[in-house]
């Protein structure tokens, strides 16, 4: 039986730490599908052209090692704009939602476009300087600044929630938690308790 739960929100509100929890909790699978993207990006930034990259997008694409780095998310950004791309990631993201035993999944367009039908919708945000601040401390040893890492922050979320194609925003059914004032434990409890109370009927 499946029963997928969505989890869209803005870069590092917290979601990838709340759905890989969330998988192991009820011991469902989990995709994170902003590697897609910066899959598809990193490909871009090797010469490929985009729409080709994504159609032609392999396990072995998703392994790189750069593919956390600041400049890939910003190529990630951009060819997530590309209606093309989007559209050719659409089929696998669809299935893994379906696999029997439950899946996570997160990203930007899960419980808007990708899973309408998802079980359960989550939308994680937290303010842009919290959000900030976290991912500065990520990469504290990469001699950033914060000031950088906040302007990095807004242009991929001002890229993100107004483009055209499955533009961020929560879903009309979606539950918000916003993780600004909360620790890492509080925000996958209050995930845990809207999944189980869904589970419950
Ligand atoms: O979540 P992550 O920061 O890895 O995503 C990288 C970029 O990929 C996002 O800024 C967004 O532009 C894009 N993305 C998307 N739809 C998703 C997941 C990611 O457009 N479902």
């Amino acid at each position: 039986m499946s029963f997928t739960v969505a989890i869209d929100g803005p870069a590092a509100a917290g979601k990838g730490t709340i759905s890989k929890a969330v998988a192991r909790h009820f011991n469902f699978g989990h995709l994170d599908t902003g590697l897609l993207y910066r899959a598809v990006g990193a490909r871009m930034l090797d010469g490929v052209e985009p729409v080709a990259a994504a159609k032609a997008l392999d396990a072995r694409d998703l392994d790189r090692t750069d593919l956390r780095s600041a400049e890939v998310a910003q190529a990630a950004s951009k060819v997530a704009v590309i209606a093309e791309v989007r559209a050719a990631l659409v089929d696998f993201q669809r299935a893994f939602a379906r696999r029997s035993g439950g899946a996570v999944l997160d990203g930007r367009d899960i419980g808007t476009v990708i899973c309408p039908e998802a079980e359960v919708k989550l939308f994680v945000t937290a303010s842009a300087e919290v959000r900030a601040q976290r991912r500065f401390l990520e990469l504290a040893d990469s001699g950033t600044t914060y000031e950088a890492v906040l302007a990095d922050v807004r242009a991929r979320d001002e890229r993100d929630m107004t483009r055209a194609e499955a533009p961020l925003k929560p879903a009309d059914d979606a539950v918000t938690i916003d993780t600004s004032a909360l620790s890492i434990e509080e925000a996958v409890a209050q995930a845990i308790a809207v999944i189980e109370a869904r589970q419950q009927g």
